[in-house]
């Protein structure tokens, strides 16, 4: 399923796309070099290795990484992943957008990322809980709930979560606001599960009514059907969005009439994934980005659309729910050719934002409903959404420039403020 770097198109290096995109805020805010580099250099980087015995008696050692990127404006802030592509030049780069993603939401985070190079597929459930305490052990001096503070990613969730809340707390006392994206039993929000793909749905409404898109015409696709994706085409079908087709790594489906997502959603719960799943066609994953739609979601991996297809892709809207999934020519082509994009850090920031929901009732010892929390996302996130389109149309720029511009001057005007 993951491809090779030699596999990859030319474009596909993502901390190359990230400069490229972080230059036009750059140039329109008329930063000095030394700015430049104090921006973009991480506060402290770490690989570490992770022993694992397996079962079949084999002893392996996994890589891990955590790189703190920028906390001038709160405690850094963003996920662990597990993946084999992990690797430290793709975290450095994420750390580097879940800085701007925060203050562009304007919530009190810096950013962070981390991960291990493991396919978590080929561990059972024992294993990897072994290899995710020994690697909250070594995480343990970075981490803490007014330092560092650690949520799911691609292929973690709640259960690795209250892993790491359970070894951290060992050693330094109960400690639920350590980590965010909890099971609801040890102090996880309500909400906090669908609240990226929610995010992602409330801004995909608004940014298609701004082009004139009504709901209840649009076509919409969603690549990958994993927390993201699931929730953002549940939210959207709910809406009165027709969606066409998804794909996850059991395949892409297609039904022109619309797929019952929900029915979809439970298919993938009973089997493992969406393959086989009754009334659709079969596709490949480039025919299912490249299909007539009006609104495209890539809600999988990095560099999804790139050199190899932006000239074919269709959709009027394309919704960044994936951190970083369209490289910068794809970018400019996009562009180019008239299509709109809502970059990552705005369309997916749901998901910090709904963590921030939940450090906030942890660190309080409060939990608030569920409906108070999914309201006050939409309403953080739609506030953020007008200021972006604001921005860009009066500076005559692309949202991505606009939230990026947004986003560098407030941690930069925070360094400023605090002077190192
Ligand atoms: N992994 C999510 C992201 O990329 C959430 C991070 C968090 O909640 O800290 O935005």
């Amino acid at each position: 399923m993951s491809a090779t770097l030699a596999e990859l198109p030319s474009d596909c290096h993502c901390h190359n796309n990230q400069e490229h995109f972080l230059e036009r805020a750059f140039r329109g805010l008329e930063l000095s070099d030394t700015h430049r580099e104090l921006l973009l250099q991480s506060f402290c980087e770490i690989t570490v290795q992770i022993p694992l015995r397996k079962r079949d008696g084999t002893l392996r050692s996994y890589p891990g990484y955590r790189v703190q990127h920028n906390h001038a404006r709160g405690p850094f802030k963003g996920g662990l992943r597990y993946h084999p592509n992990v690797d430290l030049g793709e975290i450095r780069a994420l750390a580097q957008l879940m800085t701007w993603k925060t203050a562009l939401v304007d919530i009190p985070f810096g950013g962070a990322k981390g991960g291990i190079a493991v396919d978590p597929f080929t561990l059972d459930n024992e294993e990897l809980e072994t290899l995710t305490k020994r690697f909250t052990q070594k995480l343990s001096p970075l981490i803490g709930e007014h330092h560092d503070i650690p949520a799911p990613d691609m292929n973690t969730g709640p259960q690795v979560m209250a892993w790491i809340f359970e070894e951290y707390s060992k050693s330094h006392g109960y400690t639920p606001a350590v980590v965010t994206g909890k099971p609801l039993e040890l102090g996880g929000a309500e909400g906090r599960l669908e609240a990226t793909g929610y995010g992602v749905a409330a801004v995909t409404l608004k940014a298609a009514a701004d082009i004139s898109l009504n709901p209840t015409n649009a076509a919409a696709v969603v690549q990958g059907f994993g927390n993201v994706g699931s929730h953002a085409a549940l939210r959207l079908a709910e809406n009165g969005v027709r969606i066409i087709a998804i794909s996850d790594v059991g395949g892409a489906v297609f039904n022109e009439k619309g797929i019952d997502v929900k029915a979809a959603a439970a298919h993938v719960a009973e089997t493992g994934s969406l393959q086989d799943f009754p009334d659709c066609e079969t596709l490949s994953n480039e025919e299912l980005l490249t299909l007539p739609c009006d609104i495209l979601v890539p809600a999988a991996l990095e560099a999804t659309i790139n050199c190899d297809n932006a000239d074919n892709i269709k959709a009027a809207l394309v919704v960044e729910a994936a951190n970083m999934p369209v490289t910068h020519t794809a970018d400019h082509t996009l562009r180019d050719r008239g299509i709109v994009v809502v970059p990552d850090i705005l369309a997916n920031a749901g998901g910090v934002i709904g963590s921030y929901f939940e450090w906030a009732q942890n660190i309080q010892r409060f939990p608030w409903e569920k409906t108070l929390f999914l309201s006050r996302l939409e309403q953080l996130l739609l506030r953020c959404y007008r200021q972006v389109n604001d921005a860009a149309r009066d500076s005559n720029v692309d949202m991505r420039t606009a939230a990026y511009e947004i986003a560098v001057a407030r941690v930069s005007r925070a360094i400023e403020l605090r002077g190192f």
